[in-house]
């Protein structure tokens, strides 16, 4: 049986790679290719940098007012919405979480371009009370150029969303480059723009690996910005190559979460916390809480109560609504685990839960790894701190508050923190001392299109979300008006 065979979106058309190569991509769940992707290369990214900037310059987009691209904007959430549950399914077919999890993304998307829609007429320069007689002084805000949006395959559409509604609300233009691991989602969502009204050019999706596409896109003169979600690796290739060009980056990177539990912590609670922090989205979130820190005191007892409930996961089909654990989106992916699993184990981790592939009669060919919990970890450990980005968590113990710290911030990564306690001073105080982007009381992964996500120290660069984050999509202009009747001396400075 043929594939159904995607075409990428350049300047308004749909079309194959100009070389016609495709690539497979696969169902995780089966194990198997289930389409073809285009498979661009350098000719691809040109076109569709040049049908971005055509667009940006002369195209209707760029007379529009902010009002109007609000409009736009609010109605591709409409359109969004109203596809919510394809876009889904198309999702988990491509990257294997849940249906439960990538249609509660779908479903939340809207509220993005809602968001920003809403702000992008909003943005206000100023009249400045200049210190110089003789002359009005105003500021504007304006858009950047041509902006690439670059993004990993856990959770493909909302990552994407985090950028390019602010970019267009922005007035930018923008070319997009999904995962090749989970690009069918982008395509079927590039769909919607047209729809929506939005003039050709004004978005653009480019489909391939990250060297032959990627690299590229971001060394390309005409690209004004890089918006890049991603792994650190690549992550510090992209910033290299946009330091070369002098361009303006976001970069969301990875992360070693700590999840603190204090011994004054409602037990039941902190024991779904620990569990929402990495085995949600089997561990494949950059914000997963992948150490687990337990105070001394409870240690035993909630490592227990912790590994009764993980028992309990139902491991499946990921379009079926009842699974909890799904499979890892990718072969390299699922042997990276596997193979941090087997560090924990040379370090001298004890394996607590699971600790290797899943059961291949119950799971076919799918890459099922099973919820694997590792105690005796110490914070030096390589399982406590290097991303692994599966479900596989480590718990460390502490003596108190500071030692708590200490632990949680000796990471070279910032993403996100969890505490859980019922004191106030102590979750006040936590959540001043950890050092990172985000920081979770008695609850975790909780993201809003209003709150600013990003990372402390190596985690990234920049904030997604909240109003902050149009200006990492602006630049500042400064306008000098005389309304002086007489030249000034030219030879000095005003
Ligand atoms: P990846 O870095 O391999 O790929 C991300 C994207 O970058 C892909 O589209 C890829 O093709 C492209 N790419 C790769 N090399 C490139 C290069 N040299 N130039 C330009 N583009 C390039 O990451 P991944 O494996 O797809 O995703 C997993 C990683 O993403 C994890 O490390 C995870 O922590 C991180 N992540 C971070 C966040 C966040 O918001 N901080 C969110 C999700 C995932």
């Amino acid at each position: 049986m043929s594939l159904p065979r995607y075409q990428v979106l350049i300047g308004g058309e749909w079309r194959d790679a100009a070389s016609g190569a495709v690539f497979e991509t696969h169902d995780p769940y089966a194990g198997k290719a289930w389409a073809l992707i285009p498979e661009c290369n350098d000719q691809d990214v040109d076109r569709a940098v040049a049908a971005a900037k055509d667009a940006f310059e002369r195209g209707p987009w760029a007379t529009m007012t902010a009002t109007q691209r609000g409009a736009l904007l609010r109605k591709l959430g409409d359109l969004v919405a109203a596809n919510a549950e394809s876009l889904a399914r198309t999702e988990v077919r491509d990257n294997g979480k849940l249906i439960s999890e990538m249609l509660g993304q779908t479903r939340y998307v809207p509220q993005w371009y809602y968001y920003f829609g809403g702000l992008a007429d909003k943005v206000e320069g100023g009249v400045l009370p200049i210190d110089k007689a003789g002359v009005f002084n105003f500021t504007r805000w304006e858009p950047l150029g041509v902006v690439a949006a670059i993004v990993p395959w856990n959770s493909p559409l909302l990552l994407l969303t985090w950028k390019l509604a602010p970019a267009l609300a922005a007035g930018n233009t923008v070319v997009i480059k999904p995962s090749e691991f989970t690009s069918a989602s982008a395509l079927e969502f590039g769909r919607l723009f047209e729809q929506a009204g939005f003039p050709p050019g004004v978005v653009n999706i480019v489909t391939g690996y990250g060297k032959e596409v990627g690299e590229p896109l971001v060394t390309h003169p005409d690209v004004a910005k890089v918006a890049f979600t991603g792994g650190e690796l690549s992550g510090q290739r992209v910033y290299e190559s946009a330091a070369r060009g002098l361009k303006r980056v976001t970069l969301e990177l990875g992360g070693k979460s700590p999840n603190i539990v204090f011994d004054d912590a409602v037990m039941e609670d902190a024991v779904k916390g620990a569990i929402s922090g990495i085995f949600a989205a089997t561990g494949q979130t950059c914000i997963a809480g992948s150490r687990l820190l337990v105070q001394r005191s409870i240690h035993n007892e909630f490592v227990d109560r912790l590994v009764t409930f993980a028992r309990t996961a139902k491991m499946g089909d990921p379009a079926d609504p009842d699974t909890q654990v799904g499979p890892v989106t990718t072969p390299p992916q699922y042997r990276k685990i596997l193979d941090y699993i087997a560090v924990g184990r040379s370090e001298g981790a004890q394996v607590a839960l699971g600790g290797g592939p899943a059961d291949k009669a119950r799971f076919g060919d799918g890459w099922f790894i099973e919820p694997t919990i590792f105690t005796g970890v110490n914070n030096r450990m390589r399982i406590a701190q290097e991303e692994i980005f599966g479900p596989v968590l480590s718990v460390i113990p502490f003596e108190d508050e500071e030692e708590a710290i200490a632990i949680a911030n000796d990471t070279a990564y910032g993403l996100a923190a969890g505490v859980w306690t019922q004191s106030i001073r102590r979750a006040l105080m936590m959540s001043e001392r950890l050092r990172a982007g985000t920081v979770w009381v008695n609850t975790y992964r909780a993201v809003s299109f209003m709150s600013p996500f990003g990372g402390y120290k190596r985690s990234g660069l920049g904030r997604e979300s909240g109003q902050e984050a149009i200006y990492e999509y602006l630049q500042q202009k400064s306008v000098w008006i005389s309304t002086a009747t007489e030249v000034p001396n030219p030879f000095v400075l005003r």
